[in-house]
């Protein structure tokens, strides 16, 4: 299979019906040994120092790991993701763009698919099929978070790492699911984490600071139990079509789609307080405003930008805020 770099979540079965294999371009950037290297890549090739840290990540991989097609999102994820395509091609790379629909409806997202489908030589019913294949694998992926946030079995990050991935389930979905029924069989065995861990809440795009966010609010007493924008990458819901799937998932669309999503689980998953993690220089960052007048919980935002681990400024403000939330009354 033909590998095409991915600049987000795009409707993989539609790639997979026409014989591509989706590579999520952020999965190798974070899990790169060396991200720095990545990033002084694109600033060497001019992106400048304002611009997200993600966006010259991505630019990094396509040149060190020989990526030459990537379909880039143009509408509903990353305004900085259209001169990223223009600079892409310059460079001798096939981008091809992908827009979701302004609104996330169904007849809109229907028609979407069918040209993505017609432009890649394939047909929306082969799609289909393929989404039935998934189906499977996302089920699982459910199972996981629910063994999370309501067994208690599965560590904030291990939900994290595996709910991220399903965006292109590391380039192998066979395989992704043999070794997340593993975990899962696994973890089944494992002690529940003690009851008076405080629960939190992650919000906003995947951090830059990986495993170690998740550690250290587990070693302050503090578990992540619901990881956002990860879950809406894995498409857990269940669906009766590819275009359902794409309107009900809420990264593309309005924030207020996303706030009923989070509001619905932050009551079901019983959250004390909330980690809104925003990445420096990106436009999502404002949304902040919206989610402190709207979240009727404690938020803590952190902005990260291309230093991969937790300093010691981070650090105090995270113990802190899960100093506070103990603190609290009805704790
Ligand atoms: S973090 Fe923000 S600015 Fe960066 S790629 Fe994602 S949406 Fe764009």
């Amino acid at each position: 299979m033909k590998k095409i770099g991915i600049t987000t979540n795009v409707p993989i079965e539609v790639l997979l019906a026409a014989g591509f294999q989706p590579v999520d371009l952020n999965n190798i950037f974070i899990s790169d040994p060396d991200p720095e290297r990545l990033i002084k890549i694109a600033e060497k090739s001019g992106f400048p120092i304002n611009c997200c840290g993600w966006i010259k990540g991505i630019y990094g991989v396509c040149m060190e790991y020989n990526i030459d097609t990537v379909m880039c999102v143009t509408n509903g994820d990353c305004s900085n993701t259209v001169m990223l395509m223009e600079v892409l091609r310059h460079k001798g790379l096939k981008a091809i763009p992908f827009a979701y629909p302004e609104q996330p409806d169904k007849s809109a997202m229907q028609k979407t698919l069918q040209k993505l489908a017609a432009e890649l030589g394939t047909t929306l019913e082969e799609a289909e099929d393929v989404r039935k294949q998934l189906e499977p694998t996302r089920v699982l992926a459910d199972r996981l978070d629910s063994l999370a946030w309501q067994d208690n079995k599965v560590s904030g990050f291990e939900n994290h790492l595996w709910l991220v991935s399903a965006s292109d389930f590391n380039g192998n979905y066979n395989e992704y699911r043999k070794q997340l029924q593993a975990v899962i069989d696994n973890a089944k065995k494992r002690r529940p984490y003690a009851e008076e861990t405080l629960r939190l809440a992650y919000i906003g795009v995947p951090s830059v600071y990986g495993k170690e966010l998740y550690r250290f609010t587990e070693n302050n007493g503090a578990r992540i139990v619901y990881n956002e924008i990860q879950r809406q990458f894995a498409m857990t819901q269940p669906v009766n079509s590819l275009a359902e799937q794409y309107t009900v998932y809420t990264y593309p669309y309005s924030i207020k789609n996303r706030i009923d999503d989070i509001q619905r689980e932050l009551e079901k998953r019983k959250i004390d307080g909330i980690i809104h993690y925003v990445q420096a220089f990106c436009y999502r960052g404002i949304g902040g405003i919206i989610f402190k007048d709207v979240l009727k919980l404690p938020i803590l935002t952190l902005e990260g930008n291309d230093i991969f681990c937790l300093d010691q400024h981070i650090r105090t403000r995270i113990e802190a805020f899960i100093d506070i939330l103990k603190r609290k009354p009805d704790m």
